[in-house]
């Protein structure tokens, strides 16, 4: 039997069970041996009948007196018992409608039964216990995520079986010194304990085992796709002067900004393609940072393209570029799907021809008909929006293009280095001189009108603002009906007389472009929304902002959205309303008004929510880890770190570790568009 098998070509396995593995994702004799355990029934700890307390979970060692046979009590429902003892006491067993069951007692036979004890002092019963034999040598049971027709046995006696004909016949894919410098268990025992463990140290062992291995191989996949970029040479430029840039600017650039651009413009006189992380809070100037990378590209004779993941942003990156490119006579086109047939022809013509040098867009500047004379450097903004595949169309515009992606989603950096192995990393930590934090207040509904004579003292001085509404989980419809109802409702009541605004996500891309156009152009003065605007909205005007419902965001999705405000010199507000003032609802809210530091931001997102739901918010496209936790298991993320470093000084292409290449190759293929990094 080999790993790589179909689990429907071992025994005991047919077309049937075949087709509910497949419901789980089972495809092989290794997908099932790595369907792990959410977690265990421990068996080893009895009790007597007698000592067991009402009322609890317990475990007891028993022999079968006598079986009551079937009783109808009513229609469709009939009751078995089975009465057991320990010599200490009586127990009843009740069964309800399960003939297998009861069927599997033997009078005479010795079993464990786990379970809640129930009845009295005078008859003590359980009801529908968890069974084994009590020579069962497996006494911490595992449980799986199971599906409908897949009981927890079948598993168990699919597993116990691959694990007998696949011992000892695989190498342990660990160089032994990294198995023993980090204290871990071989491999093999890590399988066998993972799922039969001999006691809950020795799963505890084999899990941190197999979550080295799943954090080591991530990490080695990575630094594959981060070498194999090195393989080809890119366009290599020369060092240019950037003063005529700098100094059209209107403002001072900061010493982080600065640093990155530095760090770019090093990478794009380098031999190999740049793969060139950013990553800056919100506000921090990460587009004046790409605008001295495509100047940087232009004077070397290169076209650069920026890719957004939404119209309305390509759009504004297409001001925002302009405004800072043009003094130096650089005119920024922008290709959207929302353009007609002839504007876009007329466009990809000029970047055909090169008479287009930068231009920014949605995916319709990786549709097959755009092409360019030169294309030296590619941006994409948000990049985890993106699938790897949709990266590589980018790229392909090019000839190995200098890559450039920017984040403005604070990631603590033990799990940047993670999430990014594959890039070079630039941060920006450091906000434009001036900047005020913005002010915040979480305040409960009762407090909703003073909030709302707040939002209006605002924009009685000429300031604008947001609102938005609450998330609404079930659908997108569910939400944008909120946010429709609400704009409805506040621009005939409280806010009767000013220009509310409403954009949602289900609007046509043409309507949401004139709604934030007329917004920028202080047309609108409070602009109702959902969380499309979380993401690069830029209005210097906007000074408050109100988040209704805020205990359904995440903090670092509360940062994005505040980040909204204080994006000008005016001194900005953030309302955090919420009706569900729990302490741990407080606790949160309490993090977003003591800091403006997306950083600590996320960290403490991180602890509050788990890893999971960090990365699940924000699509990180890593892999789902089924084992390795990247919050609890940061120690461990450290050792593969450390790990990693090592193998790589022993063999600077990994080579002399074939078997972890292999596995990382194949995370890498199976990762398919949803894509790493
Ligand atoms: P990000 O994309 O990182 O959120 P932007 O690049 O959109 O930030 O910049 C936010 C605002 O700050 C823009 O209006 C921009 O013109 C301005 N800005 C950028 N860099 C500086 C700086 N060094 N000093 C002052 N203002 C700046
Ligand atoms: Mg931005």
């Amino acid at each position: 039997m080999e790993l790589t098998d179909s689990i429907t070509s071992m025994g005991g396995v047919g077309k049937k069970r075949g087709e509910l593995y497949e419901k789980l994702g089972i495809r092989t004799v290794g997908d099932l041996l790595g369907h792990f355990p959410k977690e265990y029934t421990d068996l080893t700890e009895t009790v007597n009948i007698a000592d067991a307390p009402i009322n609890e979970q317990a475990v007891i060692l028993c022999e079968v007196k006598t079986k009551i046979p079937a009783a109808r009590i009513r229609q469709g429902l009939i009751l078995y018992k089975v009465i057991v003892t320990d010599s200490t006491d009586d127990l009843t067993v009740v069964i309800y409608n399960n003939r297998y069951a009861f069927e599997n007692f033997t009078v005479g036979g010795q079993y464990r039964l786990y379970g809640r004890i129930t009845g009295g002092f005078t008859r003590k019963e359980m009801n529908s216990p968890m069974v084994i034999k009590a020579d069962d040598r497996h006494l911490i049971r595992p449980k799986y995520s199971l599906t409908e027709g897949l009981t927890a046995q079948m598993l168990i006696t699919n597993i116990e079986r691959i694990l007998d004909e696949t011992a000892e016949k695989t190498e342990d894919f660990l160089p032994d010194s990294i198995r023993t410098r980090f204290e871990l268990c071989t491999e093999e025992y890590a399988y066998g304990n993972i799922h039969f463990p001999e006691s809950m140290h020795a799963a505890d062992i084999s899990k941190r085992r197999l979550g080295f291995d799943e954090l080591l191989t991530m990490q080695c996949a990575m630094f594959l796709s981060k070498i194999s970029s090195r393989e080809s040479a890119g366009c290599v430029m020369e060092q240019k002067d950037l003063s005529r840039f700098e100094e059209s600017l209107p403002f001072e650039l900061t010493g982080a900004q600065k640093k990155a651009i530095n760090g770019i413009t090093a990478d794009m006189c380098g031999k190999y393609p740049m793969n060139r992380l950013v990553q800056g809070d919100v506000g921090s100037g990460k587009t004046a940072v790409a605008a001295a990378a495509c100047y940087f590209a232009y004077l070397n004779g290169y076209q650069s393209a920026m890719m957004a993941p939404t119209e309305l942003l390509a759009r504004q990156h297409q001001a925002t570029l302009q405004g800072f490119l043009e003094p130096l006579g650089i005119e920024v086109g922008c290709l959207t799907g929302s353009m007609t047939l002839k504007q876009k022809n007329a466009l990809k013509e000029r970047l055909a021809e090169g008479s287009c040098m930068v231009v920014t867009g949605t995916h319709a500047l990786i549709s097959e008909s755009t092409k360019f004379l030169k294309l030296g450097l590619v941006i994409t903004d948000e990049q985890h929006r993106f699938g790897v595949n949709q990266r590589k169309l980018f790229a392909g515009k090019g000839e190995h293009p200098h890559k450039l992606v920017m984040s403005a989603t604070p990631i603590p950096r033990t799990l940047a280095l993670i999430m990014y192995g594959d890039l070079d990393i630039s941060v920006i930590n450091e906000l434009p001189k001036g900047r005020q934090p913005v002010e915040t207040y979480a305040v409960t509904g009762k407090l909703r009108s003073r909030a709302l004579g707040f939002v209006k003292k605002e924009l009685d001085a000429g300031r604008q603002g947001y609102i938005v509404c609450p998330m609404i989980e079930e659908s997108e419809g569910g939400e944008v009906q909120a946010a429709t109802s609400y704009a409805e409702k506040i621009s005939q009541g409280e806010l009767r007389g000013y220009r509310v605004g409403l954009l949602h996500g289900k609007m046509l891309p043409a309507e949401k472009d004139n709604v934030m156009a007329d917004f920028k152009a202080g047309k609108i003065d409070l602009l109702v929304s959902t969380t499309v605007i979380e993401v690069g909205v830029d209005v210097p005007n906007a000074t408050i902002i109100m988040i209704e419902s805020s205990d359904r965001f995440g903090l670092s999705q509360l940062h994005q959205l505040r980040g909204r405000v204080g994006r000008g010199k005016y001194r900005s507000y953030c309302i955090l309303l919420t009706d569900n003032a729990t302490e741990e609802t407080k606790a949160r809210l309490r993090i977003m008004s003591s800091t403006s530091d997306g950083f600590v931001i996320a960290e403490e997102d991180l602890k509050l929510r788990g890893a999971g739901d960090f990365f699940g918010s924000r699509q990180s496209g890593l892999p789902p880890l089924k084992i390795a936790d990247l919050y609890h298991d940061r120690e461990l993320l450290s050792d593969t770190q450390a790990a990693m470093k090592t193998l790589i000084e022993e063999s600077a292409d990994l080579s002399a570790f074939p078997k972890l290449r292999e596995r990382a190759e194949r995370l890498l293929s199976q990762n398919g568009d949803e894509g790493m990094n």
